[in-house]
């Protein structure tokens, strides 16, 4: 089997984690499968970059950033590579990037303004860190191993901090350039997150994106497997830091998975699903501080056996813009010339509601685009906020709460035990929303109450029993 194996920041936070991860690649070699892997940074690490690039934007440039990234990564080579000569050529290649790293902040600093895609440049720089630290583990228990950087096959639009991969040519490059390493039975590390456009420019997939980039080659490479390798057992009933007695799914479908992703279920990008799913490519979700237990398997028909609700989610961070007036019936155009100015602000938006009566419309984006998208809307709607068809464009920052199950089509009785379960506990349902494909009911709650509802609602529709224990 070919498997493409993708570890997230803490699966390679130390040199103890990244022997780890290269132990379970060999493991999976030995068994007799070929494997590629993905990696992201070291935890924490993407956050210091983006955060020392700000900080260079403004002026304050802090040198010792560049010397505790330095020491971060040499400290985990001198555990890892026994070699000396392979150590120095790691050690000398982290200080290369890390040059590289200074030279864009130094830069920065001078002009006072941080382009996405300088952002791009500079915080794809830690999976180019992680990478050598990676194949040299690999290549210190006896496989053959190199590091890849994505940005010479994975090739992306030039929507710098989200970019979207172009198949054709990645699956060239990727055939061309991993084809011959993988069937020469080595393990190639290609750095998570990043791309290029066809023009040779860094990009990246969006924070997280490592994920995204592991099916995405995974479909490139016509993987049998992607596996993602985390810090949990799997896809559980809710965030595991938020509910302690959430449990593993077993088995989930690619469009549960994806729902998951996209209504705030960290342990996937919410792209992650579509590339595996275009091409029936299952995906699993392991823990590397757990390899013995199953995880999660993402496939076709997911668990048919499981009904209604099978996980809960939140999203915090977003604001509800509602747009309301008496003289918004009847009136045609309102709801097209409001999405037109969203979709002009390149918003995504995450659920939409409005009352039968048309008297208000609402929709979620992401709290930092609203306040250009209030102004927008106030500006496009003009007319009608001046004759009074529209009273009111206002936005309220809130969370998104979502229960989500293929199976929740055709079970009764889901909205009443949502109601109740939130009434209950006296939480106030600003908005709802329910797909058409039914596999997901929505609630916007102030923010404030958003971890008592997702508590609340896998309580009451037991998902503490439906999981694997963990
Ligand atoms: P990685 O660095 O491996 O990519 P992430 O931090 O991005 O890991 O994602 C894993 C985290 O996702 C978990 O530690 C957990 O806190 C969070 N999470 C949120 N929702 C869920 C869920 N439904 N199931 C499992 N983990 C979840
Ligand atoms: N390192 C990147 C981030 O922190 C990508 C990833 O971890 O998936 O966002
Ligand atoms: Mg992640």
């Amino acid at each position: 089997m070919l498997i493409v194996m993708k570890f997230g920041g803490t699966s390679v936070g130390s040199a103890e984690r990244i022997a780890q991860a290269a132990s379970l690649v060999t493991d999976a070699r030995s068994n007799g499968h070929r494997v590629a892997v993905v990696t992201s940074a070291m935890s924490g690490v993407t956050n210091t970059l983006i955060d020392a690039a700000r900080a260079a934007s403004k002026g304050q440039w802090d040198p010792t950033i560049r010397q505790r990234l330095f020491e971060l990564h040499r400290t985990a080579a001198s555990v890892l590579v026994a070699d000396e000569a392979s150590r120095a050529r790691v050690t000398e290649e982290i200080d290369r990037r890390l040059d590289r790293f200074e030279k864009l902040c130094f830069g920065l600093s001078m002009v006072h303004e941080l382009t996405p895609r300088l952002l791009d440049a500079i915080s794809g720089i830690g999976e180019m860190l992680a990478a050598p630290l990676v194949a040299a583990a690999i290549r210190s228990r006896g496989s053959g191993s190199e590091s890849v950087d994505a940005t010479d096959i994975l090739v992306t639009t030039d929507q710098f901090g989200g970019a979207e991969p172009i198949m054709e040519e990645t699956r060239a490059r990727t055939t061309t350039q991993l084809g011959p390493m993988i069937a020469r039975g080595d393990a190639p590390v290609v750095t998570g997150f990043i791309g290029a456009t066809i023009d040779g420019v860094q990009t990246t997939l969006g924070r997280g994106g490592s994920d995204y980039s592991a099916s995405i080659l995974g479909a490139a490479l016509d993987a049998d497997e992607v596996w993602i390798w985390t810090d949990v057992d799997g896809v559980m009933t809710a965030n595991p830091s938020e509910v302690s007695d959430a449990r593993t799914l077993a088995e989930i479908s690619y469009s549960e998975a994806s729902e998951l992703a996209y209504y705030g279920a960290k342990v996937l990008h919410y792209k992650t699903i579509l590339p595996a799913f275009r091409k029936r490519i299952p995906v699993r979700i392991l823990n590397s501080f757990n390899p013995s237990h199953a995880g999660t398997r993402v496939s076709v028909e997911g668990d048919p056996s499981v009904p209604g609700v099978k996980a809960v989610t939140s999203i915090r961070g977003v604001s509800l813009i509602g747009i309301s007036g008496t003289g918004m019936q009847g009136i045609p155009g309102i709801v097209a010339k409001a999405f037109d100015v969203v979709a002009e602000q390149q918003s995504n938006v995450l659920m939409i509601s409005q009352a039968s009566s048309e008297n208000n419309i609402c929709f979620v984006i992401s709290a930092a685009e609203a306040p250009g998208v209030v102004k927008a809307l106030k500006s496009a709607l003009e007319f009608e906020l001046a004759r009074g068809h529209i009273e009111e464009i206002a936005s309220q920052p809130v969370a998104v709460v979502a229960a989500i199950g293929d199976r929740m089509r055709g079970t009764p009785g889901i909205a009443a035990t949502v109601f109740g379960a939130l009434g209950s506990e006296r939480i106030n349902v600003i908005a709802i929303s329910q797909g058409s494909s039914e596999r997901n009911i929505s609630l916007v709650v102030e923010e404030k109450d958003a971890a008592a509802a997702v508590r609340a609602l896998h309580q009451a529709f037991r998902l503490d029993r439906t999981g694997v224990p963990a």
